[in-house]
């Protein structure tokens, strides 16, 4: 009997170990995560499941409009990419965004957008890249650029929050595309694990601030460029 009772305490004190490790993992990944938030209108979500899934995958990403995107819109982003990364894209058909929509905020729910595109990677793809033109958030942030998985298959970027007129100020198209294809390039970078970057020329740069996008380039810097490339020299 009194072995029995030595046996539960074992699994008892083997189980509230677990608890409290997977307390601790959750503790540390929020505060990363809140950093990431302080210092970037971007949020990241980790990942270690879909990266294992990606890795038989052949290097195409696939680009979602989500409600509305200009098709013009679409094409710069899929050449900038092609020409940077040389990795083919595809553009897939709209998707409906209604099951985002968060009412009490009039705003959509970032991290909820990621979690469809997953169930959406098409048959090849490597990453999925949701583009749109409506307001973005997660419910710790007033708004997000976009949101991606750091070291997974998934990222979301929306224009509604680079445009001009919010504030204030004339429709410019041309630095519009500019800033989306900037921060399509910083969310995709963190796909592929890459952190914020001191350079601030560098695209990975964090932005808090539409203008803040104004000041680096739409280029990696070197050593975020080798950490890419030696992905996908993988593929
Ligand atoms: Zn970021
Ligand atoms: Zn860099």
């Amino acid at each position: 009997m009194s072995k029995v009772r030595g046996i539960l305490k074992q699994i008892g004190s083997f189980l509230s170990r677990l608890r409290f490790e997977r307390q601790l993992v959750r503790r540390i990944q929020r505060r990363t995560v809140t950093q990431e938030h302080l210092t970037d209108a971007d949020s990241l979500v980790f990942s270690q499941t879909v990266q294992e899934s990606i890795e038989s995958r052949k290097p195409f990403i696939s680009i979602v409009p989500l409600n509305t995107v200009p098709d013009d819109v679409l094409q710069r982003l899929e050449r900038a990419i092609s020409r940077t990364l040389d990795i083919e894209t595809e553009i897939t058909p709209p998707l409906d965004l209604a099951f985002a929509f968060d009412s009490s905020r009039n705003q959509y729910n970032s991290t909820v957008i990621l979690t469809r595109l997953l169930e959406i990677l098409p048959d090849g793809a490597f990453k999925i890249l949701g583009v749109t033109n409506v307001d973005l958030f997660i419910p710790i942030l007033t708004f997000v650029f976009g949101e991606a998985q750091l070291n997974g298959a998934a990222a979301v970027v929306s224009m509604y929050r680079m445009e001009n007129e919010l504030y204030g100020l004339p429709r410019d198209e041309r630095n519009l595309q500019d800033r989306l294809t900037k921060e399509l390039f910083h969310e995709l970078g963190h796909t592929f694990g890459l952190l914020h970057c001191d350079d601030y020329d560098c695209v990975m740069h964090a932005s808090t601030y539409a203008e803040e996008i104004d000041l680096k380039s739409d280029s990696f810097c070197a050593s975020c460029y080798e950490w890419v490339s030696s992905i996908l020299a993988d593929k």
